[in-house]
């Protein structure tokens, strides 16, 4: 018996592969193509005869544990106490999957906001969980009356992922808002905050789940140096939650990954000395810009895009394929691979929307913008 019978190899595998065999430019799957920082090169090079390659402590290293927490602090004035409230995980997939598989129980049900990141669903139906799937609204804004329909009194968690992937959308203030007003009535609903793109926000400020005094105690968030750092490879996340939840999540990651990679803790650790995150957003936020203008004269259709690296597009103008198709024809006939927005939906609704990863190079993303305006 399988416990996914709905599950295939994931889009990012699926879209990759196929842009690879057809040699078409790779917009599809998220991570950037540029060349790493040398100063974390150098860092690695230094390190990699080091003594440091035996297990660290199982939650993490702790010399990456108090950068991180004094990062939280800087940023977003939380003090973390990293013997309790602070892991060091194998991406924020792991991160995800620990949270989920600690705190749902056969029938709980946990809210899911459509288009959804493809690893939720899987980590809940792991779990013996049920997933509920909520879409956001039309422009991908959260849909409040939806969220508050969908809770019951089996409802045990919340995942909110913010900035968000694919769309781009980030939560205002005022969402946030009215989030707190809905789960006051709902003491018992634990919210998983997705923030890997905590760092590359471009319309306001990001705000965190940090910040939120009526939330925090309830939260666990999950981060990744993956898209902060632009090294998706190493698989280097992290959670922050209150000590009564990381205590619990702790017994399930010993006997997940039990410890983290310790070659890439130690790089990670020491390049946080030297980085600084504000430079993050304003890389991509010209990225974005390069890659809209570019486009802008197209027959695709920009949707806001206020963080992430990710565009969404609609090229309802050009073709009447439903977006799986489109995105095969692009690479196959077009040289450039994208991921459809539907598969992120339950009910495979199809919106006619692709996303584009911008996290490339300006001659790629130069070359990918001629093909698709040729369209
Ligand atoms: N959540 C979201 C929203 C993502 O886009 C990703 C992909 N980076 C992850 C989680 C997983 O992150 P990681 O690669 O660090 O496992
Ligand atoms: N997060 C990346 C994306 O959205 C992909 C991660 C993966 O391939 N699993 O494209």
């Amino acid at each position: 018996m399988s416990k996914l019978p709905n599950i295939t190899t994931s889009i990012f595998s699926v879209m990759s592969q196929l842009a690879n065999e057809h040699r078409a430019i790779n917009l599809s799957q998220g991570f950037p193509n540029f060349p790493e920082d040398e100063r974390l090169l150098q860092i690695s090079e230094r390190l990699i005869r080091e003594n440091i390659h035996q297990y660290t402590p199982m939650a993490g290293l702790p010399s990456l544990m108090e950068k991180i927490a004094a990062q939280t602090t800087k940023q977003y004035g939380r003090i973390v106490n990293t013997s309790t409230e602070m892991l060091i995980t194998a991406g924020a997939t792991q991160g995800v999957f620990t949270t989920i598989n600690t705190f749902v129980s056969a029938g709980d049900e946990v809210i899911i906001l459509d288009p959804s990141y493809d690893s939720y669903e899987p980590s809940v139906l792991v779990a013996g969980g049920i997933p509920v799937r909520v879409s956001l609204n039309e422009d991908y804004t959260p849909n409040f009356n939806r969220i508050e329909n969908a809770i019951t009194s089996k409802t045990k968690m919340i995942v909110i992922n913010n900035p968000h992937n694919p769309t781009g959308r980030i939560w205002t203030e005022k969402d946030f808002e009215s989030l707190e007003t809905i789960l006051e009535k709902h003491p018992q609903i634990l919210i998983l905050g997705d923030e890997v793109y905590e760092y590359i926000t471009f319309t306001q400020p990001h705000i965190s789940f940090n910040t939120r005094k009526k939330l925090k105690h309830r939260t666990v968030i999950a981060s990744s140096f993956g898209k902060s750092l632009h090294v998706t490879g190493w698989k280097v996340g992290y959670l922050i939650a209150p000590e009564n939840l990381m205590s619990e999540m702790k017994k399930v990651h010993q006997f997940l990954v039990f410890s983290v990679n310790s070659f890439s803790q130690h790089a990670i650790a020491h390049y946080l000395d030297v980085v600084d995150f504000n430079e993050v957003s304003k890389m991509y936020l010209r990225k974005r810009d390069l890659f809209q203008n570019l486009i802008r004269d197209s027959r695709f259709e920009l949707m806001p895009c206020d963080g992430t690296y990710f565009q969404v597009v609609n090229y309802k103008e050009i073709s009447k394929l439903n977006d799986v198709d489109f995105a095969k024809a692009l690479i196959t006939k077009h040289g450039v691979a994208a991921i459809p927005i539907s598969v992120f939906y339950n009910d495979a609704t199809d919106r006619s929307m692709l996303r584009f990863c911008f996290a490339k190079t300006d001659e790629t993303l130069i070359a990918a913008a001629e093909k698709l305006c040729r369209i």
